[in-house]
């Protein structure tokens, strides 16, 4: 056990962008690690890199410098496909727009990404929209469903698959203070159920501590 990798490492992350001419550095040298079954808040102003360093901690985009790695693997020496189908595989990820697919319904929607894993299994499915409250609402399109009830798809979509971790880039940032405090504590239960590590990026300080550890992203560095 002492010897296992953390599931998710970041080493000196860097990324900066240039628009109209200027440098804006936006990570500046960020370490982080999560451990299996760890849940991790990020907070930080609006524009301090949060989705910025969830793209790279997804391999959905690379840093200028820097490696992450998830179990061991780094990300930054597979190919596109590779860092693809790690994902598919070891992350779950809820975006705070939902991005459900409009022409699937809710069932297809939560089975969507456990399809592409080759681990689909219909009766976890059904279960996970039973814990969900969806039950009554599988046939349904995204658009006929309320912004708590596609955001319980999109977390349903993320946990269908099994993942080892979850990622959460302010996934209860569309929703009204009640709907997203009941959405928060479902994803909580069923991801501590599901043994997964969680790394939820609010800018809710009262969200955040609800979770295992809360770091603060802050003039491209991160804080305790
Ligand atoms: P947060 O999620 O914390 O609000 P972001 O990671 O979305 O912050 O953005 C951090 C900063 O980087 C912002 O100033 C944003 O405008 C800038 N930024 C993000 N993505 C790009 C991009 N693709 N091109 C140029 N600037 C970007
Ligand atoms: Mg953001």
């Amino acid at each position: 056990m002492e010897n296992k990798p953390a599931l998710l490492s970041a080493r000196n992350i860097r990324r900066a962008f240039t628009s109209a001419g200027a440098r804006l550095e936006v990570l500046r040298g960020v370490d982080l690690s999560l451990r299996h079954g760890e849940s991790l808040a990020l907070t930080g102003e609006s524009g301090s890199g949060k989705s910025t360093l969830v793209h790279i901690l997804a391999g959905l985009e690379l840093p200028d410098a820097g490696e992450v790695e998830i179990e061991g693997t780094p990300l930054n020496r597979l190919s596109e496909a590779g860092r693809a189908r790690l994902r598919r595989e070891t992350i779950g990820i809820v975006f705070q727009q939902f991005n459900l697919i409009p022409s699937l319904d809710a069932g297809a929607n939560i089975a969507f990404q456990a399809r592409l894993a080759g681990r689909h299994d219909p009766d976890h499915v059904t279960r996970l929209a039973g814990r969900l409250g969806l039950a009554g609402h599988l046939h349904k399109y995204p658009e006929e469903l309320s912004g708590g009830q596609q955001q319980r798809v999109a977390i349903g979509r993320a946990l269908a698959a099994r993942p080892a971790l979850i990622l959460a880039d302010e996934p209860t940032g569309n929703l009204d203070e009640a709907t997203a405090d009941e959405v928060l504590a479902l994803m909580l239960e069923l991801v501590a159920e599901a043994g997964a590590a969680l790394l939820m990026v609010t800018h809710s300080v009262r969200l955040a501590a609800r979770l295992d550890r809360q770091l603060q992203l802050s003039r491209g560095r991160i804080f305790a």
